[in-house]
């Protein structure tokens, strides 16, 4: 799935692309007029004729503003992808597969979303209601915003949990995914099963760096692709090659040779170094964590 720096990837892209730009018409394939939580009708008649006002990002919602206020948001889930074709461009590129909406423009551009398996989310809200909106609501701070200062950080830390599974709380931390959880794991030497509340304050700055460096590197390098993620324009991320531990299990370690471990939680995966991100003394054993299932 997309985490923050990916769909602010995409936000970064469509901002050069859409803004501006006049929407002739919406169109939708392969039933995809259920994906609209808000009505299909509703946001057709909505957005024809509307112009883009600005795209933003609101945890993992791409948010298109129209001119008229409204404001149109886009949740990509698990194997949705944007691409965007412009006509002026030559050769333009391809419909992505499984295409299931198009926001056409004057001049013949268009913003294709496709998804295999249409789980990919739209909602149509005016601007006094988004705030408001369930999946934007109950967010915590953004880790990729000014509200993401350690002060605020720290006021976190009070929680037993494992630090995996508090770290993909979206109600705490909003942004992070399985991804880049590990990877600021790692940067910060510590392991997913230590608990917030026995961090240092060493700890906790380090661990606030981490995050912070680690997303912000990821956006520099237009997020993480594997199969499923290209930005608008159909570039792919470099991330994938910054990482660290994340799906490198048994692979050594970049820094110290020991094979990177995985541990399952929940039904996520950490992954980690056990050298340099030492487990803490009630974690259990490697195949049984203790707690594992805790939140
Ligand atoms: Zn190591």
């Amino acid at each position: 799935m997309p985490e923050g720096p990916e769909v602010q990837t995409v936000v970064n892209g469509l901002q050069a692309c859409i803004t501006g730009r006049r929407i002739a018409g919406v169109t939708f394939a392969g039933g995809a007029e259920s994906m609209v939580e808000t009505g299909a009708d509703s946001l057709k008649a909505a957005v024809a004729g509307q112009t883009v006002a600005g795209v933003t990002r609101r945890g993992k919602y791409v948010d298109i503003v129209l001119e008229s206020g409204m404001h149109v948001l886009l949740h990509l889930m698990m194997t949705g992808r944007l691409v965007f074709r412009d006509s002026q461009a030559a050769p333009p590129l391809d419909p992505p597969r499984f295409l299931r909406f198009v926001l056409a423009f004057d001049g013949g551009a268009e913003l294709c979303l496709g998804d295999q398996r249409k789980w990919a989310k739209l909602v149509m809200l005016p601007a006094a209601e988004v705030a408001r909106y369930a999946g934007i609501r109950r967010l915590g701070v953004d880790v990729l915003t000014d509200d993401f200062t350690f002060e605020r950080f720290k006021a976190l830390l009070d929680s037993r949990a494992r630090l995996h599974s508090f770290l993909l709380d979206q109600a705490r931390l909003s942004g992070l995914g399985n991804i880049y959880v590990n990877e600021a794991l790692f940067h910060a030497r510590l392991h997913p099963l230590r608990t917030p509340a026995s961090l240092s304050e060493a700890e906790a700055g380090a661990l606030f760096h981490a995050i912070y460096d680690v997303v912000r590197a990821a956006v520099a390098q237009r997020g993480t692709t594997f199969s499923d993620f290209w930005s608008p324009d159909g570039a792919p991320g470099g991330y994938q090659y910054k990482l660290q531990v994340f799906q490198r299990e048994g692979e050594p370690c970049l820094c110290c040779g020991t094979p990177i471990a995985r541990i399952k939680l929940g039904n996520r995966s950490a992954f980690y170094c056990p050298q340099d991100q030492p487990a803490p003394p009630d974690a259990g054993s490697p195949e049984n964590p203790a707690n594992s299932q805790r939140t």
